[in-house]
């Protein structure tokens, strides 16, 4: 068994020692007053992390992908129209679960390594002002990019909701739920969070809430039923057991956040971002994405000529315990996904990388 990598990939990243820590505590019953106390603690904290007053705020067990999940077949019913923006894998799956849960998706692209223009999917809700929702991704993850979502708070005078996944910003990028009113966050712990992969912490508005609560159908997921995973919140109705051990590690990497303070941590996965900028083009990389729009957290380079990306990749791990990410889809071979995130965005850690780096070529 390795002792420890260094998690410098899409995620996980490094949880941080206040997590690991909660992790060993004593596993006690999910009816158990106790833990309850701590769930009831995760859930405001998880609203203070999304910026939100939502009541239906909560961290669903499963990974990021849960979170999507659970708010696409929540929200859609077969026959219901769905904007998706897509401009990398994430915004992909999100069309994919959409088609799923027999909506019919108007896909709102963009070339991948540029952003989302807020404008096409306001455009778009004008052409199908019916549609239920416009879903799109903050930061992502397959290529480094933050699509602005500010903009996209006028559709709160619409029909349509709002759906946002912060998988990769929640914690890493300013993230303001409910002044950019947004109807329905999914996140995960495993990457600005600095918690192991596991929960996916979602929110939903008022609306979206009532939206759930009358609906035709019942959703097609029982277990990601949020009306009944939502009664264990408010009324500790049995559900399913929750995985205790991670709400404390959520718990736990929440506290982490909150008492350094969302700017502060903000700031100091800017800086490193900064670090890591002004180092790589002296090693012969190049950025995928126009610095507007680069997400500090995750960063996209092309690697320099002659530097094979899986002998490289290979020798980052083995020699020096360091683990990046390789390109998706047509940068496959060709880019660095580098993550600087959640107890990782730091600059000894940029150092090291960097240190490293400069060994293979
Ligand atoms: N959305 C984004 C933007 C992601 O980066 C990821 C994971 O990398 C996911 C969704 C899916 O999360 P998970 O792999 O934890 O299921």
């Amino acid at each position: 068994m390795t002792d420890s990598r260094l998690l410098l990939g899409p995620g996980p990243s490094n949880p941080y020692p206040e997590v690991m820590e909660a992790l060993g505590r004593p596993v006690l019953g999910h009816l158990d007053p106790e833990f309850l106390a701590v769930f009831d603690e995760t859930c405001e904290r998880l609203r203070r992390a999304f910026q939100t007053a939502n009541a239906l705020t909560l961290p669903v067990s499963g990974t990021g992908s849960a979170g999507m999940e659970a708010c696409l077949v929540n929200l859609l019913e077969p026959g219901d129209a769905a904007i998706v923006g897509v401009n990398g894998v994430f915004g992909g799956r999100l069309a994919e679960i959409a088609t799923r849960c027999g909506a019919t998706v108007i896909r709102v692209e963009a070339p991948w390594g540029r952003p989302i223009d807020p404008d096409d999917l306001l455009a778009a809700q004008r052409r199908a002002p019916g549609a239920r929702l416009v879903a799109t991704v903050h930061a992502e993850t397959s290529t480094g990019v933050e699509n602005p979502l500010a903009p996209l708070a006028a559709l709160a005078d619409t029909d349509t909701l709002l759906v946002v996944d912060a998988v990769t910003s929640l914690g890493g990028i300013p993230l303001d739920v409910d002044s950019w009113r947004i109807d329905a966050c999914y996140s995960g712990t495993q990457k600005c969070l600095g918690v192991p992969p596991g929960l996916a912490p979602v929110t939903f508005s008022a609306r979206a809430a009532e939206r759930i609560r009358t609906r035709a159908t019942p959703p097609q997921s029982w277990y990601l039923d949020l009306g009944l995973v939502g009664a264990y919140q408010s009324e500790r109705r049995y559900h399913h057991t929750l995985p205790i051990s991670m709400i404390y590690a959520l718990h736990a990497g929440l506290g982490v956040l909150l008492d350094e303070g969302l700017d502060a941590a903000w700031a100091r996965h800017r800086a490193a971002a900064e670090r890591l900028y002004a180092a790589l083009p002296s090693l012969g990389f190049e950025f995928l994405v126009d610095e507007s729009h680069r997400l500090p957290e995750l960063t996209t380079a092309f690697l320099p000529p002659g530097l094979d990306d899986a002998v490289a990749r290979s020798r980052l791990l083995d020699d020096h315990g360091i683990e990046v990410g390789g390109g998706l889809g047509e940068f496959a071979g060709r880019l660095w996904r580098i993550g600087l995130m959640g107890h990782n965005a730091r600059p000894e850690v940029v150092d090291r990388l960097v240190e490293a780096i400069r060994t293979l070529i």
